[in-house]
């Protein structure tokens, strides 16, 4: 498990919570889009706690390009804050968290100038 995912479930351990006391680590993306989970997770924390409605985050993974997050039990004003963090994950580059534009060629991702030219001399 990285780093980045144990620090974010030990942030909030209300919504990684597992039944059987394992640690949850079914979050699939890249470094640059753990500050956006992050805050989203605050923003969740905080409506959990306005709202009394406690969600279980089931998975966090990077699909066609952006981010999904999967969520059960989660209130309308939750989902609303799911759905923009998603949007925004267009325009965040997943492997250094700054300002990216989404590739539609080849494999969908978002990335930066810079992060491209590194990946396409791979
Ligand atoms: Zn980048």
């Amino acid at each position: 498990m990285s780093e980045q995912t144990e620090r974010i479930v030990n942030a909030f351990p209300g919504l990684f919570h597992r039944d059987d006391g394992k640690m949850f680590t079914n979050i699939g993306i890249g470094d640059g889009w753990f500050r956006l989970v992050y805050d989203l997770c605050a923003a969740i924390q905080i409506e959990a706690e306005r709202a009394g409605v406690i969600p279980e985050i089931i998975q966090i993974k990077e699909k066609f390009g952006t981010l999904r997050f999967y969520i059960h039990g989660a209130s309308p004003a939750m989902h609303k804050l799911i759905e923009a963090a998603e949007a925004q994950s267009e325009f965040v580059c997943e492997s250094c968290g700054l300002l990216g534009k989404f590739r539609a060629s080849g494999w969908h991702h978002v990335a930066c100038d810079p992060c491209e030219r590194k990946r396409g001399s791979r």
